[in-house]
C-alpha cells in the first residue's frame, strides 16, 4: 500500500480534512502551545467526528505511520505532534452539550477548559479543571486535572462518568462504570495509552457564576514567612474554597501598583465559592501578614479560570519538572527561597498546588491516577521564556531546583501531566509498581502493538 494512493480513500469518507506540507493550514495545525516544538508530520488528519478518528487510526496503522493524538496541544513535551508521521488533530471536535437537570456535560476532545466553562456556566455549573483556560480538557483529564475546584470536588478525572474511545483496532467503544470498566479505570490517570477518547462525559457541580478572589503578593525577602503562613492556613480551608501559591514576577496588570510591575516575589491566591463573608474571613490572615499589595474582588468564575492565561501564552518557549512534597516543610521552604531569586526569565514560575479535601475522597485504587490520595503539594518548576536562549538558562535553573528539592520529596511519584520529557524510569515511579503493572497488563489487552505511544508511555506487559 502506498500512502498517496490510499490518502484519496481516506479523504473520500472524511468529514474533516487532511493537510499535508504546503497546504495553507498545515503550519497552523502542527503548531503546539510550547514554541520549542517544531515537528513536521507527513499528514495531519483534522477530524470532525468519531468516525473520522477511527478512519485516521486505521489509516495510520495500515500505512505504518507513527501516530500522535492532539487534544489541546498543551503537552510540554510535544507528544501531540510527530515528525514524519500522522497527527490526529481533534481540535475541531469542541462541542459541549450540557444537561442541566442531570448536571452532566458531554464534551468533545478538542475542547479547551474555556469552551467547557463557557457552556457549563450558562447553567451555573462547572467541572474541576486546570488554572489556565486555553489548556485542552483531553490530556488534562486523562492524566489528572487539578485547579481551583479540586479542594471541593476532586480531580477532573474523578468527575468523569464515561467516555467514548477509539481503540488501536479502530473500534469505537464506551468506557464507564458499567461498560468496559477496566478501560474506564485505565483512562482515568493512564493518559492516552489506551485509545483516542472522542467524547468525555463529566459530572457537574453548582459553582458561581460569581465567585470571590483574594490575591496577596510578597517580595522575595518575605517569601519564607509567607510560605510558613500558607502552611498554617491551607489545610483548614473549607471545601468551598481553593488556593494557589506561586513564586513569580508580578504581572503588569491594572490591579498591580505600577511600581511593583515585574517585581519578583510570591503570590498566594484564595478563591471562594461560598459567601463573601466566608471569603473575607479566609483571606484575613493573609491581609494581616502585610503583603506588598493585594487584590480582593468578586469576579465571574470564567474570569477566575482565565485570570493567569497571559502568564503562559500560546507559542511561548517552555520546560518544566515537578515533584510531590508532603507539606511546605522548613526544608522545602529554604530550597525554594534560595532558588527562586536565581531564575533568569521574568516569566518563569513555580506554582505549588495544594491537593487536599475532595482530592483525598477517592480510594487509592478507584482510578489509575498515580499520586497517593492524601494531602500533598505538587511543586511545579516551570521555565517560561520569550526566547530560546533565555529558556536554555532557565532549563538549567529548573533542573537545579528539582535536584535540590528531591531530598524533600514525599516519594518518587510525579504528576504525569507535568513531565516535560519522557523519562522512562519515572513512569513506573509515577504510578507506583502495582498500579503501573495493572496498567501495563491493560495496555497489552487494549494496545498490544503500542500504537499509542506518544504519551507518558506505559509499555504493554
Ligand atoms: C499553560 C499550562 C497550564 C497548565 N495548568 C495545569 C493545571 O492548572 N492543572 C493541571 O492539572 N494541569 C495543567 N497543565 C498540564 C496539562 O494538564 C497537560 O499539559 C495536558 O496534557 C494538556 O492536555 P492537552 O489536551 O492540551 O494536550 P495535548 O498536547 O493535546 O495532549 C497531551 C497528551 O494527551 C494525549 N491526548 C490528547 N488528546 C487525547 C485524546 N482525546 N485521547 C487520547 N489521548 C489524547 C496526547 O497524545 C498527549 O500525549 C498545564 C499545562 C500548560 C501548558
Amino acid at each position: 500500500m502506498t500512502i498517496d494512493t490510499d490518502l484519496a480513500t481516506l479523504r473520500a469518507g472524511f468529514m474533516g480534512n487532511v493537510s499535508t506540507p504546503g497546504d495553507n493550514d498545515y503550519d497552523d495545525a502542527r503548531s503546539l502551545w510550547n514554541g520549542m516544538i517544531d515537528l513536521r508530520p507527513r499528514l495531519i488528519a483534522r477530524c470532525e467526528s468519531a468516525a473520522d478518528v477511527a478512519a485516521a487510526v486505521r489509516f495510520g496503522i495500515d500505512s505504518g505511520l507513527e501516530l500522535a493524538i492532539r487534544g489541546g496541544g498543551h503537552s510540554f513535551s510535544g507528544a501531540s505532534c510527530v515528525e514524519n508521521g500522522l497527527m490526529i488533530d481533534l481540535s475541531r471536535m469542541n462541542s459541549v452539550a450540557v444537561d442541566p437537570v442531570a448536571k452532566t456535560a458531554v464534551c468533545g476532545p478538542g475542547c479547551t477548559l474555556a469552551d467547557v466553562d463557557a457552556a457549563t456556566q450558562e447553567h451555573g455549573l462547572a467541572v474541576p479543571g486546570g488554572t489556565v483556560s486555553h489548556t485542552g480538557i483531553a490530556g488534562l483529564t486523562l492524566g489528572g486535572g487539578f485547579g481551583w475546584l479540586t479542594n471541593g470536588h476532586g480531580l477532573t478525572l474523578d468527575n468523569l462518568v464515561g467516555a467514548d474511545v477509539v481503540l488501536a483496532d479502530g473500534r469505537l467503544v464506551r468506557a464507564s462504570a458499567e461498560e468496559n470498566p477496566d478501560l474506564f479505570w485505565a483512562i482515568r490517570g493512564g493518559g492516552g495509552n489506551f485509545g483516542v477518547v472522542t467524547s468525555f462525559e463529566y459530572r457537574l457541580h453548582e459553582v458561581g457564576p460569581m465567585v470571590n478572589l483574594g490575591m496577596f503578593f510578597w517580595d522575595l525577602d518575605h517569601g519564607g514567612d509567607m510560605l510558613r503562613l500558607v502552611r498554617e492556613i491551607a489545610p483548614s480551608l473549607p471545601r468551598s474554597a481553593g488556593s494557589l501559591v506561586a513564586a513569580l514576577n508580578a504581572p503588569p496588570a491594572p490591579f498591580v501598583p505600577e511600581q511593583h510591575h515585574f517585581a519578583p516575589g510570591y503570590a498566594c491566591m484564595i478563591a471562594g465559592f461560598g459567601s463573601a463573608e466566608e471569603h473575607a474571613r479566609l483571606v484575613a490572615p493573609l491581609r494581616d501578614a502585610g503583603p506588598l499589595f493585594e487584590f480582593v474582588t468578586p469576579m465571574p468564575y470564567v474570569a477566575l479560570q482565565s485570570m493567569i492565561d497571559d502568564s503562559a501564552p500560546w507559542g511561548i518557549n517552555a520546560y518544566e519538572k515537578a515533584l510531590n512534597v508532603p507539606d511546605l516543610t522548613d526544608d522545602v521552604i529554604s530550597v525554594i527561597t534560595e532558588m527562586v531569586p536565581l531564575k533568569n526569565s521574568p516569566m518563569s514560575i513555580m506554582p505549588m498546588f495544594h491537593l487536599n479535601g475532595g482530592y483525598c475522597d477517592p480510594g487509592e485504587d478507584d482510578t489509575a491516577f498515580g499520586g497517593r490520595r492524601n494531602p500533598m503539594y505538587v511543586v511545579n518548576v516551570a521555565a517560561v521564556a520569550p526566547t530560546p536562549d533565555l529558556l536554555e538558562l532557565d532549563r538549567a535553573w529548573v533542573r537545579q531546583c528539582y535536584d535540590a528539592l528531591i531530598p524533600c520529596a514525599r516519594d518518587t511519584g510525579v504528576y504525569v501531566n507535568f513531565m516535560a520529557e519522557y523519562e522512562e524510569d519515572r513512569v513506573r515511579a509515577a504510578y507506583g509498581p502495582a498500579k503501573h503493572d495493572r496498567l501495563a497488563r491493560l495496555k497489552a489487552a487494549y494496545d498490544p502493538g503500542n500504537v499509542f505511544h506518544r504519551n507518558i508511555n506505559i509499555k504493554p506487559a
